[in-house]
Parts: C-alpha cells; structure tokens; sequence
C-alpha cells in the first residue's frame, strides 16, 4: 500500500465529497491507504450541506414504520406540509413505493431500528471524536433535540419514549411549562414535548464537512475537483474517468448521495433509490430570543434549528423526479407556522433544495457490490445521512482492508436489492 498518491493511481478512489465520502476517504487513510476524493463541487456542498444538522441518537425509526398508515389518509390529499407526492412520478415508481409501503409493517420495525441503533451509535461516537480533531468542537452543541406537538399528544410521546427506551436511547417528556423553561424562546403553542437528550446538532453542516474534508487532506489524502463521467473495470481494479482525465485504484467507493445509481446503471446495477427532496429557508434570528437547540414541529411538519447563518427552517418530505422544478409550497405553509413559535426577521439568502438519497426499506446500502470485487457502495442515508456519514465510510474502509466494521453491518448488504 503507498502513503501517498502517486500519479494517477491510488489504493482508493472515493466517488462524491457529501459527508459519507469525505467520512470514507479520511476512515481509509486513517488505515494507510492512499485515496483520492473526487467531486465535481467543494466538500460538503450539496445535502450534507442543506440538512437540518442534527446528530440524531433517536432516528431509529424510519418514515415507513406502522404509525405510517394512520396518517397516510391525511398525505393523500397533497395538502399535509410533512409529505407532498407527485401523482405521476408515484405512477412511474409505482414498484418503489409498493415496497416503501410493505416495509411499513409491524414485523419490519424492530430489525431495522436495531439495525439503525448500531449505525447511529457508531457514527455519534466519530462525530464527537473528528469533530475535535477537525478542530470545529465549536459547531457542536449538545442541547438535545425537541420534538413538540401542539396537540395533547403525551400518549405519543409516551409510546415513542418507550420505544427509544428499549434501545437505551434516553428522552424526557415535557410539559408545556416544562418546554418554556428549557427553551425561553419559544411562545406556549405546544401541548407536549419529547427531548432527545442524547442528541447534538451542529451550527453549519456543510461547514462540518469542510472541516472533516480538511483534517482528510491534512493526513495525506487527495481532493479532486471534477466531474465524474463513468466508472469501469481496468484489469484487476478500477478505472474512473472525469472531465479532465482519468484516474485508476484497486478500490473505488461510490458515495454519490442521491446520484449515486446514475453511475451505477452501465455497470448493470439497478438501484431501486428514490428522493425524499427537501427545502430549507433561513432567517434573520432576534439576538435577544435566541433557539438554543433544534425543534421538531410533529404536527406542523417541518424542524427549525439555529444556524451560524440564522434560524433554519427545512421542510418536510417531497416524492418527486431529483431533479424536477423546484415547488416552494410545503415551505410558504410552514413559515407562518414557525413565526408562530419563535420570533424571527426577514430571510437571509436563497431558499434551497435537497434530496434525501432513500431505499425502500429506509436503510443505507453499505458494502460490496455484488458481481464486481473492488467496488463498494455506500449511500441511501435518506433522513439521517448527516448523523450516520462517519460510520458508513468508516465501515466500507474497515471492509477494503479485509476486517469488520465497528457494528453490524449485515442488514445494509447492497445484495438485498442488486
Ligand atoms: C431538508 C433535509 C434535512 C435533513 N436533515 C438532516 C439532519 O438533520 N440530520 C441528518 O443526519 N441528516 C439530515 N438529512 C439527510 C442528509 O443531509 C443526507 O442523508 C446526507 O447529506 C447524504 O450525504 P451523502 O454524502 O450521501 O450525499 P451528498 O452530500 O449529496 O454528497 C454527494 C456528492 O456527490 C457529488 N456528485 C454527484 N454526482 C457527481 C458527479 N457526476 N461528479 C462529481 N461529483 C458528483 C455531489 O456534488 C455531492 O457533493 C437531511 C436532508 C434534507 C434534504
């Protein structure tokens, strides 16, 4: 193995500078392998950097568990800010969403959230550790993350507790004097409130990113920018060619996010990856009422966390094409609504947009490729890709070099759907 990259050649090419490549790159030089990082942005540009920046402990529960069916009247309509679908995409991925929907079952809840524990755990654990040594411990805050209900909710809250609790994932249910004193801020508009206790948050994700791309330059490793055009077989290990040449390794790692089953296709893989698009807006905060943490509004269906920028707001789910025209109507309806809890002034920038990279059964792919030594996919991090990056690239490196990763990995095998 070299330490450096010599040439063109290296032990490891990671494809996609999101928060799992720049994870995997600097786990894999962190193992001594030379690895180059190829994106045709800057680290941290596309949806690791527009997410809400929560270091979730609690996730464990996908969109597509059984709770799903008692609110899927309500998401038919097209009117609930939490999910929007477009009738003709949801025509044309009519097999994605089936499966989506069987995964809803009961009997499908327990081995994915135990599943989504050991990953999360994992990944929380980097976090906390990278974060130090990328020298950005200040953009963490360890507040916790509120989830709220405006309506008398607590046995929600309660059977959500409990569920956390088996996991050993601590919470505390708060009433509404309860919420006013852990968050001044915020107007008495919610009845019930769950605090994740064991959860973080960052003030700038994509600056997170950056920071963990930097610490990965700094132990040795490549950044790339450039576009990738295809990925293919070069004698016993990989050719990767981009706009401006073209590199080779052993090993690559396809960590695109929500472009990740374009590349993948000519190669013969069908990769069954649907977007949960999102939206945030920010606006100038008021200094003397700030948010001390992220919230989660259950009802209102959207989340606001404070930001380096000012408060974020980020929209609940929209089923459609990736790359489809832009509809802000899920966050013109929950601006008035977040206005109503925490008082804030006029936006700042542009409203952006995201995808949520999604498999059916919610969980990430991480591992090999089926028909293909070398080849290794890591994405589908749908609403937890943020918090779960560091742990996904860390596995793919433990199994380049040929050991196990830190927690099981077994129900995130590409080979369930490839
Ligand atoms: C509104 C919203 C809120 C969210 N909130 C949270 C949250 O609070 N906590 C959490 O844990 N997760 C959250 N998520 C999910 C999280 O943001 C994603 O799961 C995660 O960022 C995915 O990371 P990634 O590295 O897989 O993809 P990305 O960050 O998208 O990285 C993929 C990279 O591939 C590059 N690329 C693609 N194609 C090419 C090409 N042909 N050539 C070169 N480069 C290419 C792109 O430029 C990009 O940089 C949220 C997502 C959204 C949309």
């Amino acid at each position: 193995m070299s330490d450096t990259v010599r040439g063109q050649q290296a032990d490891v090419i990671v494809l996609g500078a999101g928060i799992v490549g720049v994870s995997a790159g600097f786990a894999a030089r962190q193992r001594g392998l030379s690895v180059v990082l190829v994106d045709r942005r800057e680290p941290g540009s596309e949806t690791s950097y527009g997410n809400a920046g929560i270091l979730s402990s609690g996730s464990i529960m996908p969109l597509n568990q059984p709770s799903l069916w008692s609110v899927l009247p309500t998401y038919l309509t097209n009117r609930n800010a939490a999910l929007r679908w477009d009738p003709a995409w949801t025509i044309r991925n009519l097999d994605w969403v089936v499966r989506f929907l069987a995964n809803a079952a009961p009997s499908r809840l327990k081995p994915r959230a135990a599943a989504l524990h050991g990953l999360i755990g994992a990944s929380l654990k980097l976090h906390r550790d990278w974060i130090v040594k990328a020298d950005a411990v200040q953009r963490i805050r360890e507040t916790g993350w509120l989830k709220a209900w405006r309506s008398d909710a607590v046995a929600a809250a309660k059977a959500e507790q409990a569920f956390l609790a088996e996991y050993g994932i601590e919470s505390r249910i708060l009433d509404r004097q309860g919420m006013s004193a852990l968050e001044p801020s915020i107007l008495p508009v919610y009845k019930v409130g769950l605090l994740h206790t064991q959860t973080a948050s960052v003030d700038s994700p994509g600056a997170v990113v950056k920071a963990y791309a930097l610490m990965f330059a700094r132990s040795g490793g490549e950044i790339r920018q450039s576009t990738i055009r295809a990925v293919m077989p070069d004698g016993d290990g990989w050719r990767v060619v981009l706009a401006d040449g073209a590199i080779t390794a052993r090993h690559v790692v396809v960590a695109l996010g929500p472009w990740s089953a374009d590349l993948l296709r000519p190669l013969g893989y069908r990769v069954p990856l649907a977007f949960e698009r999102g939206y945030h807006r920010e606006f100038k905060p008021n200094p003397t009422r700030p948010l001390q943490r992220p919230i989660h509004d259950a009802e209102g269906g959207f989340l606001m966390t404070p930001m380096e920028q000012g408060i974020r707001i980020t929209s609940g789910v929209e089923l459609t094409a990736r790359d489809a025209p832009s509809s802000f109507a899920q966050l013109d309806q929950v601006v008035p609504l977040a206005r109503g809890v925490v008082e804030f002034g006029d936006a700042v920038g542009e409203p952006w947009r995201g995808a949520r990279p999604t498999l059916p059964d919610s969980l990430p792919m991480i591992g090999p490729a089926p028909r293909h030594s070398g080849l290794w996919l890591a994405f589908g991090n749908q609403h937890i890709g943020f918090t779960t990056g560091p742990a996904t690239g860390a596995a793919i490196a433990a199994m380049i070099g040929g050991l196990p990763p830190s927690f099981d990995v077994s129900a995130f095998a590409p080979s369930r759907y490839l």
